[in-house]
């Protein structure tokens, strides 16, 4: 089974890309779990058709340790798995802890146990690794393989940047790889050469530029992936390429954060030169 996690700036695309793309391995026949890990919840709405009644700590905290595997997990489009692990209440305790009391009772209870055949395990985690809690995943070895979705704009490069730095630190250690970046479309100028020299620069390659498209939100709209709302559109079939690039990807590595000054030239050259 593999291990991903998605990472990236709030609002840039991770729990849609991470649903989208899973919505294509499922279509070519993988078996796919995947657990949000974001105390909003919604990382799994476009395959349930709307958001998951109750997450793991939810759960947890109304039902007290007697739980079942049933309880927690939800079956979503194409026999995808869904887990939310939900938060803490607010400003109280550590979002991070709440992610590894959810993986760690999903494996206590089996979840990844060879019965379920599971292929894939994605994890959609909020936010940039500043927070240690949003490491959890990396540093207690849960994910192995990393994609950060990015755009070209500066702040979701410099957040891709730093999500680099937070898997350095554990990578010798857990054994976490960078598998790639995922360009997920704002339509700034040059930027799917300026993604591919960021990937280059960081050691990694740019597996997909995942064009924008309004289809997205009118899919969102109705509780859908695309590949689920409009099967047809191009839209999906460029979630179905990511899809076959993640599962043939082998290009794992350690990553080379760049410095400001080498961050700031190089949206010099492509983006702010002009
Ligand atoms: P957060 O950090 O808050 O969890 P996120 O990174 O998970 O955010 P999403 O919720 O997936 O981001 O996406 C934010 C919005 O961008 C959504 O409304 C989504 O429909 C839209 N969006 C994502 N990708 C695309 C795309 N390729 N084309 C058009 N809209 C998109
Ligand atoms: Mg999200």
């Amino acid at each position: 089974m593999r291990k991903i996690a998605i990472y990236g700036k709030g609002g840039i695309g991770k729990s849609t890309t991470t649903q989208n793309t899973v919505a294509g391995l499922a279509e070519m026949g993988r078996k796919v779990m995947v657990v949000g890990c974001d105390p909003k919840a919604d990382s799994t709405r476009l395959l349930l058709g709307g958001l998951a009644q109750r997450s793991v700590l939810d759960t947890l905290r109304e039902e007290g340790e007697d739980v079942d595997l049933e309880d927690i997990r939800r079956l979503g489009f194409s026999g995808i798995i869904c887990v939310e692990s939900g938060g803490p209440e607010p400003g109280v305790g550590c979002a991070g802890r709440g992610i590894i009391t959810s993986i760690n009772l999903l494996e206590q209870l089996g979840a990844y146990a060879d019965s379920e055949k599971l292929d894939y395990a994605f994890y959609d985690v909020l936010g940039d690794v500043v927070c240690g809690g949003f490491a959890m995943p990396i540093r207690e070895g849960k994910a192995k393989e990393i994609y950060i979705v990015v755009s070209g704009e500066m702040m979701a490069m410099y957040a891709a940047n730093n999500i680099c730095k937070g898997i350095v630190k554990f990578a010798e250690a857990g054994g976490v790889r960078l598998g790639g970046l995922i360009c997920n479309s704002r339509k700034v100028e040059n930027e799917e050469e300026m993604i591919q020299a960021l990937a280059v620069k960081l050691g990694t390659q740019m597996i997909h530029f995942i064009p924008r498209d309004n289809i997205v939100q009118r899919a969102e709209i109705h509780r859908k992936t695309v590949i689920d709302y409009d099967s047809g559109h191009p839209q999906a079939d460029e979630y179905r390429t990511l899809a076959k690039k993640i599962e043939a990807n082998t290009m794992h590595v350690i990553p080379k954060p760049m410095s400001t000054d080498e961050l700031e030239s190089l949206l010099i050259e492509y983006g702010l030169a002009g």
